[in-house]
């Protein structure tokens, strides 16, 4: 190949927005992220404000950890807003919205992270904690997805990212409603994709496998952390920052052509056949 011939790919728009890919790729832009106020969610926002968007630091409960977020954010010279509200009410998810558009000027990405567990064997999960499980994980994606698409389609550009989790791919003993509840978000990943793609909408999922945080603190920690940490093909756990990476990728210009994925970031777990050594 003649290194002084030109190349095609450099005339391209997709190659205008690889070279856009940097710390300021996603200047100018809005972004909404919900569960925001902790863990892997306050890492995308971190992450997010560093590529140059402003950030709505969404949360439940946890003020003063949002107020934090917004914080760190503005300290190092982005712009944040931390916006209360429970994804599991559709009006609240509007009203983030109204907020986000109204105090960020506008909103081009939206996160949907917000995430809980209420681990039980089926035959003793109580009715309440399946549905309430379902309302947050799947009920959230659903309410801040049609909470912000009206706004999406009508500038033409938007960009969705659902936090969701290899255990909607697979089966976990003790976490049948939460494994569902990320099973439906799977599956209205690549739903919405197709619906928005024409209104260049762009629709992908993040399938984190085990990274520490408050969640997970029981399956992370002690002798039980390092059993699965043993049978991960990396052997080890993946950072929030690593998981909020794939995420800004996402995001951004750089998968400018991708919609309708199911993307893992779990050190080599999902493909694992899950029968162990035969020894
Ligand atoms: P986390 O540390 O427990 O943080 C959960 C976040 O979600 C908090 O900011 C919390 O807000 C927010 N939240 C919970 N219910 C909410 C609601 N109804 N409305 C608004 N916000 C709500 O959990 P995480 O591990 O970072 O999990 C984030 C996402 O990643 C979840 O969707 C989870 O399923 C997914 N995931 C995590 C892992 C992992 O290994 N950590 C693996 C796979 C998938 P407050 O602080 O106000 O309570």
């Amino acid at each position: 190949m003649n290194p002084e011939a030109p190349n095609p790919a450099a005339a391209s728009p997709d190659a205008a927005a690889l070279t856009a890919a940097s710390p300021g790729a996603l200047r100018g832009k809005v972004a909404l992220v919900t569960g925001g106020s902790r863990g892997i969610g306050a890492a995308v926002c971190r992450a997010l404000a560093a590529a140059g968007a402003a950030v709505a630091v969404n949360y439940r409960s946890s003020e003063g950890p949002a107020k934090e977020v917004v914080r760190a954010i503005e300290e190092a010279g982005g712009t944040a807003l931390a916006v209360p509200g429970d994804v599991a009410d559709h009006a609240a998810a509007e009203e983030m919205v109204r907020r986000t558009t109204a105090e960020l000027g506008g909103l081009h990405i939206l996160v949907n992270n917000a995430g809980v567990a209420k681990d039980a064997l089926i035959y003793t999960m109580a009715p309440d904690d399946w549905l309430d499980v379902m309302r947050v994980n799947f009920g959230g994606v659903f309410n801040c997805t049609k909470a912000a698409l009206p706004h999406f389609m009508s500038q033409g550009e938007g960009v969705i990212v659902n936090v969701s989790s290899v255990m909607g791919e697979r089966g976990w003993v003790g976490e049948s409603n939460y494994a569902a509840s990320k099973g439906a978000v799977n599956a209205f990943t690549r739903c919405c994709a197709m619906e928005a793609a024409r209104f260049g909408v762009r629709v992908n999922a993040v399938l984190p496998g085990f990274s520490p945080t408050d969640l997970v603190a029981g399956l992370t920690e002690g002798q039980t952390g390092k059993g699965i940490r043993r049978q991960i093909p990396m052997r080890r756990f993946g950072s929030v920052e690593q998981i909020a990476e794939v995420v800004r990728f996402l995001a951004g210009p750089e998968s400018a052509y991708m919609t309708g994925s199911l993307v893992t970031v779990d050190g080599g777990a999902m493909t694992a056949l899950g029968l162990g050594r035969p020894n």
